[in-house]
């Protein structure tokens, strides 16, 4: 017998015919003589429209009721389910974020969970009943609803399945697993059996999209085994885990890209103590994330150029910053270039296998493409090129690293 959580998230919940196919997926599982707890999404679309249902009375509604409106759209869920599961002989009852409770801090909106009760779902499983949980839904002490902030079901899954010491944490989803590239671009690509958190955490465009990036954070402090698998197809996901539960580590485990990327180059900069700290200074304070930067050393030891890049949306607002304090800077140009991509070599392997970087240059350097930025942590190397050859680009390193199917 296993202690299984299992998320649907809000497609796999969207209609009644879908609810009921989430329950026979609930009912296999308890067929097999596991003990079930269930987490799901509100149904898809809805917590759009309650959105839009707060801001079209205020521009800035009151984060708390926010809260109370937005939370609402996964109460729905977890009673629909609970019916659809004893229409089918599964003995089920819902239980509100507030009720068990999932007790959270008080950022409303993007509340951060601080504990979740387990008293209630244990005496469900001990008597055989599943108990069907809200995604998405907290409380404060002082007993205010909060939210998670967007996709925040996956965290309350992973959450409760560190907090009941689960076997697993299943999340349904659209995609059926985690692939070694995205598959609308490389045709090649392959679905991972397994990959780790940090892997998982790094490949934003792989990993953020399946799961929300704190759900990650959470399985790897609480080392909780997270399955990412399709509601819809009935095969093998992919299981997100330790690095010591991979037995065959790949050096790289995927490819992943960024088209969110802009590129500014600030020309003839001072080369003086104090002017890094004057130009992203006044970035951050903008809210401004920047990500790759290269400086040069600078030959004549008066001026250097500088380059970095933002997300694309945040261009225009950044050379703005910039322009607003280029008196003081004192150098001599701004040059910008929106049509960028970041492309990522990603896996655990590279910490102990040399090499990894080379070969991403020399294949990027066969097919003729110029390497503009480049950048590295210890599991990741990214490199910024023309968002013309990100097609390319991914399909032959997706080929020189050995990734592609057979
Ligand atoms: N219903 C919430 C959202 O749409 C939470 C979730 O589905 O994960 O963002
Ligand atoms: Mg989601």
């Amino acid at each position: 017998m296993a202690r299984i959580v299992q998320k649907f998230g809000g497609t796999s919940v969207g209609d009644p015919d879908r609810i009921r196919n989430v329950a026979t997926k609930v009912k296999r599982e308890v067929d097999r003589g596991n003990q079930v707890a269930v987490v799901v999404s509100a149904m898809a679309g809805t917590t759009d429209q309650l959105i839009g249902y707060t801001r079209a009375l205020s521009d800035r509604p009151d984060p708390c009721e926010y809260d109370v409106v937005v939370s609402t759209g996964e109460q729905v869920t977890i009673g629909l389910l609970a019916i659809a599961l004893q229409s089918i002989g599964v003995p089920a009852r819902s239980w509100t974020g507030w009720q068990l409770p999932v007790r959270t801090d008080g950022v409303h909106a993007k509340a951060r969970i601080e504990g979740v009760g387990t008293e209630a779902i244990l005496a469900d499983m001990a008597q055989g009943r599943v108990a069907v949980v809200p995604g998405f839904q907290g409380v404060t002490d002082d007993g205010r609803v909060t939210t998670l902030g967007r996709g925040g079901s996956d965290t309350s899954a992973v959450a409760l399945a560190a907090a009941l010491n689960a076997d697993r944490c299943d999340i349904y989803t659209d995609v059926d697993g985690v692939y070694t590239a995205d598959p609308r671009i490389v045709s090649k690509a392959r679905k991972l059996e397994r990959i780790t958190y940090e892997e998982m955490l790094e490949s934003a465009s792989l990993g953020a999209k399946v799961l929300q990036t704190r759900a990650v954070e959470m399985g790897m402090k609480h080392h909780v085994r997270i399955q990412v698998l399709s509601s819809f197809e009935d095969v093998p996901g992919t299981l997100v885990v330790d690095e010591d539960e991979i037995v065959e580590q790949e050096i790289v485990s995927g490819i992943t890209y960024s088209r969110d990327e802009a590129k500014i180059t600030l020309l003839k900069v001072p080369d003086q103590p104090g002017v890094a700290a004057a130009i992203f200074g006044p970035l951050a304070d903008g809210n401004i994330n920047v990500d790759m930067i290269v400086q040069n050393v600078s030959e004549d030891g008066a001026t250097t150029d500088l380059t970095f890049t933002v997300s694309r949306g945040d261009m225009a607002r950044a050379i703005e910053v910039l322009e607003a304090s280029g008196r003081t800077l004192g150098f001599e140009r701004i040059a910008s270039d929106p049509n960028v991509v970041k492309v990522s070599v990603i896996g655990v392997g590279m910490r102990s296998h040399a090499g990894v970087a080379k070969l991403m240059f020399q294949t990027l350097s066969e097919k003729g493409i110029n390497i503009q930025v480049i950048s590295t942590s210890e599991i990741k190397v990214s490199v910024l090129i023309a968002e013309d050859y990100t097609e390319l680009a991914l399909r032959a390193l997706h080929t020189a690293y050995g990734l592609d199917a057979d």
